[in-house]
């Protein structure tokens, strides 16, 4: 699933809520990547197989796939795949980032808020990955498991950008050497999107079955390594998303007061990067609250 959540987990929903739609994430989770855009492009009939599974594991009788706007031919595919004996929805959605974080896509689709800390079976909805949709498709065709899956390798620093299939497990320097190579002006290796992936600089590592991509930027795309102090001109609450105050929470991390950040709503933070892409001081707030969100889990495994 989405950052590697195990679907199964999803798939068997606690006993005491009832789950009355399947919502299915066409929305990219972040920018650059494309791969399931390909994937509903490509693999539309296959999709709508793993909707199929899915609404029989979950006994729900409606299934919506929220795509972006900006993907016509994703939306076509997908109402020409669609089987007649299923309730299954098409939604063009809003083009925006972070469209594809769940709770956003569930508002979108529901007109419904998931209440802050609580998941979203709470109001009724479990909500999957088309990538993940397609793998479970993939199992039920083959009985194979998951072994390879697709993976966009893009950005200014990568001479070929493409969407591959790729055997997991293999190396992310075989990618970039397939893909053509670095350029000379490439600087850093992410995988994830440039949002919210992780700088990666051992091109040893794998791709694992949670990669979505891997992103070459160009030196010019990159952050500039000094931060300066926060001068409060409040661009970071204007871009979240779930309406914190990053600012505030930057500054208390900064202070190791993560208790404060707690009761602040750290755990709603989607470490989306908004906050810190349009920060004029440059501040890294997301790695910030990051660093925070696993220095309170730490101390909640302590005390248990
Ligand atoms: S955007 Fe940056 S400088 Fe502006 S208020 Fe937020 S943290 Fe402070
Ligand atoms: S990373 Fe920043 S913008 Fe995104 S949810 Fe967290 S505080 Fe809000």
């Amino acid at each position: 699933g989405g950052a590697a959540f195990p679907t199964h987990v999803k798939l068997a929903p606690p006993k005491d809520h009832t789950v009355h739609t399947l919502i299915i994430n066409g929305a990219e989770c972040e920018p650059y990547l494309t791969s399931d855009h390909r994937t509903m492009v490509e693999y539309a009939p296959r999709v709508m197989f793993g909707i199929r599974v899915m609404m029989r594991a979950l006994g729900v009788e409606k299934c919506v796939v929220g795509i972006e706007r900006n993907k016509p031919d994703a939306v076509a595919a997908m109402i020409a795949a669609r089987p007649a004996d299923l309730d299954i929805g098409i939604l063009p959605l809003t083009v925006k980032y972070p469209q594809g974080a769940e709770k956003m896509l569930i508002k979108a689709v529901t007109g419904v808020e998931v209440p802050s800390g609580k998941l979203p079976v709470t109001v009724g909805v479990v909500v999957q990955n088309v990538g993940s949709v397609a793998a479970i498709a993939e199992v039920f065709e083959t009985g194979l498991p998951l072994v390879e899956r697709i993976v966009t390798v893009t950005g200014h620093g990568l001479r070929k950008p493409a969407n591959l299939i790729v055997p997991v497990g293999t190396k992310l320097r075989d990618l970039l050497a397939f893909c053509g190579g670095v350029t000379a002006d490439a600087a850093e290796v992410i995988v994830g999107g440039p949002m919210m992936g992780q700088a990666q600089g051992n091109l040893e590592a794998p791709v694992v079955k949670g990669t979505t991509g891997v992103v070459v930027l160009a030196r010019e795309e990159t952050r500039a390594e000094r931060s300066w102090p926060c001068i409060h001109c409040g661009r970071c609450l204007e871009a979240c998303p779930v309406f914190l105050n990053p600012s505030t929470l930057g500054e208390l991390a900064l202070a190791r007061r993560y208790e404060t950040m707690s009761e602040m709503h750290l755990a709603d933070c989607m470490l989306c990067g908004s906050c810190a892409f349009v920060c004029p001081s440059n501040l890294p707030l997301a790695q910030l609250f990051q660093g925070a969100k696993a220095a309170l889990r730490r101390q909640l495994a302590t005390a248990s």
